[in-house]
């Protein structure tokens, strides 16, 4: 895969822009830089492909709302500047995607709706249902509340998080260079620049790390952008990492201008099966009949209908283990519903479960949270 290829290609693009790029010399919003940048992402929008963007930039706008200057801030007056410069950024954001009839929608995130899993699930309906209608979510991380404990600690690193959660298939990192070198540009005139990575092996990630490391204003250097690229690249997500600073940057990835691809060895889907199958200790069993064995076999959802009995103890989003009535693992995926909610819809028609529980969340296990069992 080319830079160019696999943004033309992709189904879903994430698209991380740091404070630098949107607020300006006097800590205003750089409302040209925005414009042109919402006409670039508004373009991919309009040939089919959904955009999400991470946006920095609270903290620095609030700065200027609240008079702080450039003087180091204490934590709840970086939390405060992230409040009142949250909603002049979003204001940015809405005033840069209007003229191209867009929505936009505000999204902060905390580490925990990326690491808990039934946060996970929760924050990945959201971001499906504002994709499936049309809207560009503008993802922070919720500065008011978190404390350098809890932080995801640069934007860079929440963008992998979203690409993963989104199951998006490219991140686009805008950054202050236009891609990885051999050595930091600036100071070595032999850095080479590299285009495509095809694997992260640690020759790389020194490169990273060494001379290359500064390379970068705001909180992530060149470091944090290859450390994004790995978490991405579980995800089964090719990481972009380009220069920032001109006025269609996007256009400018399929124009063939300067950029390192770092690629995924997996699609995103396949990433996400594998995670489910491989890493995460299941909590419980559905019993399922032979009818939905075959479903389940063909790739299909795991009704409540045809669960015959729920075993173990499990919360909403935990791992199951789907097994036929012989007791042999069909599948893993992750449950809809809870361990004692399970057991009293289980044999139920999908249209009487609101009836017993009050809600519905479909299906026991979704098909696009199940891993068929690979047959040995
Ligand atoms: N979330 C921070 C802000 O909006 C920025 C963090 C970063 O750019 O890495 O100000």
């Amino acid at each position: 895969m080319d830079a160019v290829s696999g943004l033309a290609a992709a189904k879903r693009v994430v698209v991380k822009v740091g404070s630098a790029l949107l607020v300006g010399e006097g800590g205003a919003p750089n409302a040209a830089w925005l414009a042109d940048f919402a006409a670039d992402a508004a373009r991919l929008r309009a040939r089919g492909q959904q955009v999400l963007v991470v946006s920095s930039g609270a903290v620095a706008l609030g700065r200027r709302r609240l008079g702080f200057g450039k003087r180091a801030l204490t934590l709840p007056e970086k939390q405060a500047a992230a409040a009142a410069g949250q909603s002049a950024l979003m204001r940015a954001w809405e005033e840069a995607f209007e003229p191209h009839g867009v929505v936009c929608a505000q999204v902060l995130l905390t580490r925990d709706d990326t690491e808990v899993r039934r946060r996970w699930l929760n924050a990945r309906a959201t971001v499906e249902t504002l994709l499936d209608n049309g809207v560009i979510p503008i993802v922070n991380e919720n500065d008011t509340v978190v404390t350098e404990e809890i932080r995801y600690g640069d934007n860079d690193r929440l963008g992998a998080r979203v690409a993963q959660l989104a199951g998006a298939d490219v991140l686009v990192l805008l950054s202050d260079v236009d891609g990885l070198y051999t050595a930091d540009p600036r100071k070595d005139p032999a850095a080479r620049h590299i285009p495509r990575v095809g694997q992260l092996t640690p020759e790389i990630e020194a490169m990273a790390g060494g001379a290359n490391a500064e390379g970068g204003v705001g909180t992530g250097g060149m470091a944090t952008k290859i450390a994004a690229a790995r978490i991405a690249a579980a995800g089964g997500c090719a990481t972009v990492i380009t220069l920032g600073a001109r006025p269609r940057p996007l256009a400018a990835v399929e124009a063939g201008e300067r950029a390192t691809v770092i690629e995924p060895a997996l699609t995103p889907a396949a990433a996400y099966k594998a995670w489910i199958a491989g890493s995460l200790a299941p909590a419980g069993s559905l019993v399922v009949d032979a009818g939905a064995a075959a479903a389940v076999r063909k790739g299909k959802s795991l009704l409540a209908a045809g669960v015959t009995r729920v075993e173990g103890r499990f919360d909403k989003g935990d791992a199951v283990v789907v097994r036929d009535e012989a007791g042999t693992e069909i599948a893993r995926g992750l449950a809809r519903y809870d361990a004692e909610d399970a057991a009293r819809i289980c044999g139920l028609k999908s249209e009487a479960i609101e009836a017993v529980l009050g809600y519905t969340s479909g299906p026991l296990v979704h098909a696009d949270d199940l891993a068929l069992h690979a047959l040995p």
